[in-house]
């Protein structure tokens, strides 16, 4: 029979790249059977030796919290390869054997390849093999996987090991003396009853059933419900006991007692750090003053400040450029097309619609180069190391503060991968809460429309109003996942490690290359969905047109000014004083005829499928003062939330009344009655908090493993986001604002 091998290993630790070195072109890519994890199968052949090798997913752990846990922990159990390549980061060593002790546990004969060794090396980390291989009683092997140093060696080793062909004896590393007892206690009770043995070692099912794994619990219940009620109830003795204790839990004591068997067997010199350090150094000296209990918020705030200041100031003449060529782009629609549907497609869907969400790349990109900056500096990272104390409060993890800082934390980002990077974390409960949480952050597609807000009716503080609205979201996401964690989705918080990589200086190519893919992302997106949904609303925005018998009112109104005016002009001049006269007559006829063209296109709006639905969600938007104007664009947002300022941008430009007078949209919306500080505040904190636009929606309910998680986000973020703006609205108005 053909030898099977399985290669596991935690994300970035080179497992693709052994795996390519391994088996070069003899490889077979596919999904394992209904998931989405890609599976990759390869042969190696050398010398006589044969086997078929499995690349596993990145994992960090075995327990079953993401469905790459679940994928690689069933083909062990199921497949039964007869070992495992473990690839081990040797430039993180301590994290990386956290997953190696888990396949120990396990009782699969492990080999491990202590990979980029190189990289540990230069940092002056020097690892003794043979003495870890003693310790871990597995075979140790270095290697350079980018080069393929070493991987001969490695086979050799796993050859060997199977030949030997010795069942290895599972791990059983102590637990401490509470959870010990329990192990103890249950082990026999499953070995006895032959508790799902097929596959597991009875020792490693009462680990598991201790570390509230879901899927051996399911498992369980079916294989010998009495058992399993048992079982559970032994669980939650030793739980309620660690917590009256020594206000902890198994999983977490499991955890810890893992880290700390690494940690002994490290400490037995296998490890020595030889030359100087002085960049783990350095950073650990700079860390010491950017992470300090008081001074690494204050000091993250102003970065943050600065961030916003720097982008605002920065952005504000090129921003002017960009509005302004699509000013004169409208201007030139205008004069050269005849009045008609094409030209109001043209002026209103298309130039304006997308001439907005264009018109702000200019800061966009300042912002997406901040970030850029603070993220390749590793700065991001300390950000995350701080906010992971304040998230435990509210029932998160440190790993959420990156899906949030993805999504938009500071600004600019996106809730897709947000949401994608929650993949991190291990405990179901954060994961979903993390989910739920993170479209609030002020992702690239909302920045416009705070920049447009903030810009119209805050203009002397813009800096000042980011920093606000960042604020606001951020809080407004930590209390409703509070909410969440103690209704929805209760439950304790899994134990977690968090690592700083050094500083680095970012390189100016780095920091372009960065800001020029994201900022292509946007205007892709401008050209694309943002256009066909502009296009589609502007359709929504015309049609159904005004009866024929509207439209000759309309024109009667304006026949008979000017008839009326033609009368006046027709008399004499007869002096200086008249001439004046006349002409002020003219200007006045003018308004005149503007105000009824104003009334025209209101009446059209209005009567077009948008303006119907606009009007009758009027009657409780009013509420947070939104006007059915707004409230077309909003509808917009749904499906993107850039949508929102070219639907405003659209809306306002249909109902244009002096063509000579158009200006940005934010001066527009700065002169429009019924638009104040109120009311922008009021539609800021609803575009913060409502639904999360289409796709993070249905990114959510993929994640979530279920579609009720994707419209329940679309509600339970409507209706938060409709509360708060309600309350703005009505507080300020109280106040009198
Ligand atoms: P995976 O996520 O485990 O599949 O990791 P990859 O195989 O994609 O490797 C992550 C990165 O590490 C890639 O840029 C590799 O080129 C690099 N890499 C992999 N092995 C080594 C190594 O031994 N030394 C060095 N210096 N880099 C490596
Ligand atoms: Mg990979």
């Amino acid at each position: 029979m053909e030898t099977t091998i399985a290669l596991a290993g935690n994300p970035n630790s080179g497992k693709s790249t052994l795996f390519n070195a391994l088996t070069g072109a003899r490889q077979h890519v596919g999904n394992y059977p209904g998931v989405t994890v890609e599976k990759k199968e390869g042969r190696y052949l050398r010398n006589g030796l044969q086997f078929k090798i499995v690349d596993l997913p990145g994992t960090y752990s075995l327990t079953a919290y993401s469905p790459e846990e679940v994928v690689a922990r069933d083909f062990l159990v199921n497949e039964k390869p007869q070992l495992v390549i473990d690839i081990v980061d040797a430039a993180n060593l301590e994290r990386n054997l956290y997953l190696a002790i888990q396949f120990m546990e396990l009782g699969i004969p492990v080999c491990i390849a202590l990979n980029m060794i190189d990289v540990a090396e230069k940092r002056g980390v020097k690892i003794d093999a043979a003495k870890l291989c003693a310790l871990l009683g597995a075979p140790v092997v270095p290697t350079v996987a980018r080069s393929g140093k070493g991987k001969d060696e490695l086979m050799d080793s796993a050859a060997a090991l199977v030949k030997a062909g010795k069942a290895s004896q599972p791990l059983a590393i102590s637990y401490g003396s509470d959870v010990d007892r329990t192990l103890d206690e249950l082990t026999p009770k499953i070995a006895a009853a032959g508790f799902l043995s097929g596959s597991y070692p009875a020792r490693w099912v009462a680990l598991k059933y201790l570390e509230n794994d879901e899927q051996i619990r399911c498992l369980g219940r079916r294989a010998d419900p009495k058992l399993a009620a048992e079982l559970e109830a032994a669980v939650d003795r030793l739980s309620t006991h660690l917590q009256e204790t020594a206000d902890t839990y198994p999983e977490m004591v499991i955890a810890d007692h893992r880290y700390g068997f690494i940690k002994s067997v490290l400490k037995q010199g296998v490890v020595t750090y030889q030359q100087d350090l002085s960049r783990l150094f350095l950073s650990d000296k700079i860390d010491k003053v950017l992470t300090q209990r008081f001074l690494g918020p204050v000091i993250m705030a102003a970065v943050v400040w600065g961030l916003y200041h720097f982008t605002f100031s920065l952005s504000e003449t090129p921003v002017a450029w960009v509005e302004g060529f699509f000013e004169w782009l409208g201007g030139q629609a205008d004069a050269r097309l005849a009045d008609g549907l094409l030209k109001s497609l043209l002026k209103s869907g298309i130039i304006d619609g997308v001439g907005g969400v264009i018109g702000f790349t200019p800061l966009i990109m300042f912002m997406f180069f901040g970030i850029s900056l603070l993220e390749d500096s590793g700065y991001l990272a300390r950000v995350a190391y701080m906010l992971d104390r304040v998230f435990r409060i509210f029932g998160l993890h440190g790993s959420s503060v990156m899906a949030f800082i993805v999504s938009g934390g500071i600004a600019g980002g996106c809730a897709v991968p947000g949401v994608m990077a929650a993949r991190t974390l291990k405990s179901p409960r954060e994961r979903l809460a993390t989910l739920l949480t993170a479209p609030f952050m002020n992702c690239g597609a909302k920045l416009p429309v705070f920049a447009l807000l903030v810009a119209a009716f805050f203009s002397s503080h813009e800096a000042l109003m980011m920093v606000l609205i960042t604020a606001v979201a951020w809080i407004g996401a930590l209390l409703a996942a509070k909410l969440l964690r103690i209704t929805v989705i209760k439950g304790a918080s899994t134990p977690f490690v968090m690592e700083l990589p050094p500083y680095r200086l970012p390189t100016f190519k780095g920091l372009l290359i960065h800001t020029w893919e994201r900022t292509w992302q946007y205007i892709k997106k401008a050209g694309t969905v943002i256009l066909s949904i502009s296009i589609l609303l502007w359709a929504l925005m015309t049609f159904p047109r005004l009866p024929e018998a509207t439209l000759a009112q309309f024109e009667e109104q304006r026949a008979a000014e000017m008839a009326a005016a033609s009368e006046a002009v027709a008399q004499e001049v007869e002096s200086a004083e008249e001439d004046k006269e006349r002409s002020a007559d003219a200007r006045a006829l003018k308004e005149r005829l503007l105000a009824i063209d104003g009334q025209k296109a209101e009446a059209g709006l209005r009567h077009s499928i948008a303006g119907r639905m606009g009007t009758a969600l009027e009657s409780i938007t009013h509420l947070a003062g939104f006007d059915w104007r707004t409230n077309i664009a909003l509808v917009g947002g749904f499906a993107a939330k850039e949508v929102v300022v070219s639907t405003l941008g659209t809306a306002y430009s249909l109902g244009e009344v002096d063509p000579e007078e158009s200006g940005p949209l934010s001066e527009k919306l700065a002169q429009t009655p019924g638009w104040g500080v109120l009311t922008a505040l009021s539609l800021i904190v609803f575009t913060i908090f409502y639904a999360p636009c289409f796709v993070a929606v249905v990114c959510i309910s993929r994640e979530a493993g279920s579609w009720k998680w994707g419209v329940f986000s679309m509600v339970f973020n409507t209706l938060i986001a409709f509360l708060l703006a309600v309350l703005v609205f009505q507080t300020g108005s109280a106040l009198g604002f």
